[in-house]
């Protein structure tokens, strides 16, 4: 079973890179680019990535990307993360950045933007598919949020939807309704974090004011039936991330999560890694894990990578193309799940 999860044709769509970076990368480019960290080793900071929230994981969070510095800091990383979801199954990869958490230290949005598509293109040749997402940071005002996205204006073509990250509680999505709409008028998609420690109206705001595609997390949607079924009439997807959830208290134990739930419920559930080097595992440990903890049937399993893939922001044609692949892996396995069954 773990062979045949990892192996399985999917879509990541809720990863945001600087939270792929781990901490022998951190430590070499620490050492590289000659910046002080708060850890004496490797160990010491995989000791220090114990969390008890949201706003305790980000601390560390934004202290290790200070060591990305140079382009190539940016295209390393991105390889990293690449060649991890390859072996993960992961045939196309929506990746979140945070520019702000790189401008406003010093960083250009010039240097962030063209390491991550250096990492990106090779990972295109090596067969891995990739689109870009750039997240406003809800912590900082609405204007700053504007200044990234007139920064993103001439690399548009390299970014294409726009997502709202970062601490959840007391920013809802309202802060970022004319932003969001700016950048809908500018040709971006759009998607946002909201119901994850934040409450079901932000998913609703999400919704009706920033008008996305897509929620990431969600997970609270279940507090408001009457939200929930809008969000299973509407087919919006929801990019739920089960180890950065357990990890972040959002749910006890995985055996808590309520994925199974959701997916029982008709939402059109997605399981990503979120932030996987600080959270335990990639997008393929999330599925291994998931299926021990809640005992998932194969198809259920099946299910979850095929709405992966539906999810994207791919053409039809190009998406096509993946699901026949998932289709043709299911079926060459045999067993529950097939297609043709
Ligand atoms: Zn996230």
């Amino acid at each position: 079973m773990d062979a045949f999860l990892r192996g399985l044709p999917k879509a990541e769509l809720h990863l945001h890179i600087e939270g792929t970076l781990e901490p022998e990368l951190l430590f070499a480019l620490a050492r590289k680019n000659g910046v002080a960290l708060p850890f004496a080793n490797v160990e010491e900071a995989r000791e220090a990535y114990a969390f008890h929230d949201l706003q305790s994981f980000l601390d560390i969070y934004y202290a290790g990307m200070s060591v990305l510095r140079t382009v190539d800091d940016y295209r390393e990383l991105t390889l990293a993360y690449l060649a991890r979801a390859a072996d993960d199954g992961v045939r196309h990869a929506e990746i979140f950045f945070d520019p702000q958490a790189h401008t406003e230290r010093g960083v250009s949005f010039e240097t962030v933007i063209e390491g991550l598509e250096l990492g990106l293109e090779e990972g295109r040749r090596a067969g891995v598919g990739s689109k870009l997402i750039l997240c406003f940071l809800r912590h900082l005002s609405a204007e700053q949020a504007e200044t990234a996205l007139a920064q993103a204006a001439r690399h548009q073509e390299l970014i294409t939807a726009v997502g709202l990250d970062s601490s959840e509680r007391d920013h809802p999505p309202s802060k970022f309704e004319e932003v969001f709409k700016r950048a809908r008028d500018q040709g971006y998609r759009a998607v946002a974090h909201a119901g994850e420690e934040g409450p079901p109206d932000y998913i609703r705001q999400a919704l009706d004011l920033l008008h996305v595609e897509r929620i990431d997390h969600g997970v609270r949607c279940l507090e408001d039936p009457e939200l929930t079924e809008r969000l299973i009439a509407e087919r919006i997807p929801l990019t739920v991330c089960p180890l950065s959830n357990v990890k972040l208290r959002v749910f006890d134990a995985l055996a808590d999560h309520n994925l199974h739930e959701l997916l029982q419920r008709g939402l059109h559930v997605t399981i990503n890694s979120d932030d996987p080097a600080y959270f335990g595992g990639y997008i393929g440990d999330n599925f291994v894990q998931v299926q021990q903890a809640l005992g998932l049937p194969r198809a259920d399993l099946v299910q979850l990578a095929r709405y992966s893939l539906e999810a994207t922001f791919l053409e039809e044609a190009e998406r096509a193309v993946l699901l026949d692949e998932l289709d043709r892996y299911v079926r060459e396995a045999g067993g529950p799940g097939d297609p043709t069954e």
